[in-house]
């Protein structure tokens, strides 16, 4: 069921003979699935190489033409969804409807951005002198060097890659090594469809020697990186050297506030539903809870029964609504997490255990009663544990929101409009969701403030992302 792995160079699939490789391990049995192929540093300059080069052809190919081959790897995406979502599920652990939801969206992205490409309009703009003609011209960038997580193994090498080729930039995906057959699953669809050779490039190593082979090279022109924010602050100096342009979708830790008039119902079933996708490891996730203390202990009490009820088990099980962690790391990390809540006066009403089998499985985990300084609140959870405190005024939770150094997602439940206004206008995130969840679509623009980084993925800014402008005076 697990496909052999690949690394995809100069439109050639090169497989594991002479090179390093690692394990790749499905996180809800600990067993190994595959062998991934390293690149070495001659695969890195091939590819690099190749991608310069396509790069003419293929800025030259229309937006129209260009677009029908995305469309074509859109459909073939949606006819292998099953197939792809079961590998995604088995090397990323996520639930497969979830798995499955992940791989639809992601063949949309590629047909919204294959659309949006034809829409890609310079200007024309009056001279201030008669006779001089000036135009605003858009050009892709370039070569770019994409670098994706585990977390979203489909949307986040979907949402690069179909922007940088709409947009008429040829690419090296380095996609996460912990769940690469996603990655080349999708890049098969791309190579299926007639994407010519070079245009893409998937590469698979050491993430910290892979990205310094690939930023040094001044062919490439973009750097896109989706995971955290120290890896993200590295990246970014690397990427000063040669003035090379970045996307960089950093680390969350979003608030959700529940004000006094919130619909209770309404707020508890979304944010259980939400904390507990991929089993918190989203980075969106509402991650701190603010919950007015005329509802905080019905919040509690309710939140807690409902994600103590959830069903956990092998994403691949019907009825299994949240798997395993991704990896070791993470059930480390939720350890770590839980001592420093309880030394900081923190009670677990549900879960706070490690789930003992062969997987990284924890459970569904609410807290209560921790202070502010516990790392719970300050740093990204990216997890399944679920911190709720008590605010009285508006002022004091803006405060709270706020006080973090990510600024990604926010969100809030309010019936009263002029509630919803301050709210909307005082969280300092680049997306706010009100009674609502869902922020993250093809068309809408996705992305941070603060050290949650900079640009958009997603909407036309998302590809504009991948677009130069040239001013063009013309006597
Ligand atoms: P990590 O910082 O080790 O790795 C995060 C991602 O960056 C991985 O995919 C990794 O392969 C890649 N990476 C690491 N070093 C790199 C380098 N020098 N060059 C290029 N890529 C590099 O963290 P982790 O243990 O895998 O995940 C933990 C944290 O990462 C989480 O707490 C979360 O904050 C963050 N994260 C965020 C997102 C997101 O969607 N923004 C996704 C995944 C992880």
């Amino acid at each position: 069921m697990y496909e052999p792995l690949h690394l995809y160079i100069d439109g050639r699939f090169i497989g594991t003979e002479g090179r390093v490789t690692e394990d790749v391990i499905d996180p809800a049995t600990g067993g190994v699935l595959a062998r991934l192929p390293h690149a070495s540093p001659a695969d890195l300059d091939a590819a690099v190489d190749a991608a310069a080069r396509a790069f003419a052809g293929w800025r030259a190919t229309s937006a129209y033409d260009r677009a029908a081959v995305l469309h074509k790897a859109a459909t073939l995406i949606r006819e292998r969804a099953d197939a792809i979502a079961r590998t995604l599920t088995m090397e990323q652990g996520k639930v497969f409807a979830e798995a499955k939801g992940e791989v639809l969206v992601s063949a949309d992205i590629f047909d919204w951005n294959a659309e949006e490409a034809r829409r890609s309009y310079g200007r024309v703009i009056p001279g201030r002198v008669a006779g001089v003609h000036q135009t605003v011209v858009i050009e892709p960038v370039g070569a770019t060097a994409l670098f994706t997580p585990w977390n979203f193994p489909a949307l986040t090498p979907a949402r690069k890659l179909a922007a940088a080729l709409a947009a008429g930039c040829t690419a090296v995906l380095k996609a996460a090594e912990e769940t690469p057959g996603t990655a080349v699953a999708l890049v098969r669809a791309l190579h299926d469809a007639g994407v010519p050779a070079g245009v893409v490039n998937l590469v698979f190593g050491v993430p910290a020697q892979v990205s310094a082979q690939l930023i040094a090279r001044p062919e490439i022109r973009k750097i896109s990186f989706t995971g955290s924010t120290p890896v993200g602050k590295h990246l970014l100096r690397l990427a000063a050297d040669g003035v090379k342009r970045t996307t960089m979708e950093l680390g969350g830790n979003a608030p959700v506030v529940v004000c006094a008039d919130a619909d209770l119902d309404l707020a508890v079933k979304s944010c259980v539903a939400a904390k507990f996708r991929n089993a918190g490891q989203v980075c969106i996730s509402p991650s701190r809870f603010f919950v007015h203390e005329s509802l905080f202990e019905p919040f509690v009490h309710s939140f807690a029964a409902q994600a103590a009820a959830l069903k956990i088990g092998h994403g691949l099980e019907d009825g299994v609504q949240m798997g395993p962690l991704a990896h070791a790391r993470r059930i480390d990390e939720m350890e770590r997490l839980l001592d420093d809540a309880q030394a900081h006066g923190g009670k677990i009403v549900t879960g706070g255990r490690r789930i003992q089998n062969a997987g990284y499985f924890f459970q569904p985990t609410v807290v209560t009663g921790a202070d502010d300084k516990a790392r719970l609140w300050t740093h990204e959870i990216f997890g399944p544990i679920a911190p709720i405190a008590p605010f009285g005024e508006l002022d004091e939770v803006l405060g709270r929101s706020n006080g973090v150094e990510a600024g990604l997602a926010a969100y809030a439940f309010t019936r009263d409009v002029h509630t919803s206004r301050r709210l909307m206008e005082g969280l300092e995130a680049g997306m706010v969701g009100l009674n609502n969840l869902a922020v993250s679509t093809p068309e809408t623009p996705f992305g941070g403030v603060k050290e949650s980084g900079h640009g958009q993925e997603g909407g036309a800014e998302g590809l504009h992302a991948y677009q130069n402008i040239k001013f063009v005076s013309e006597a």
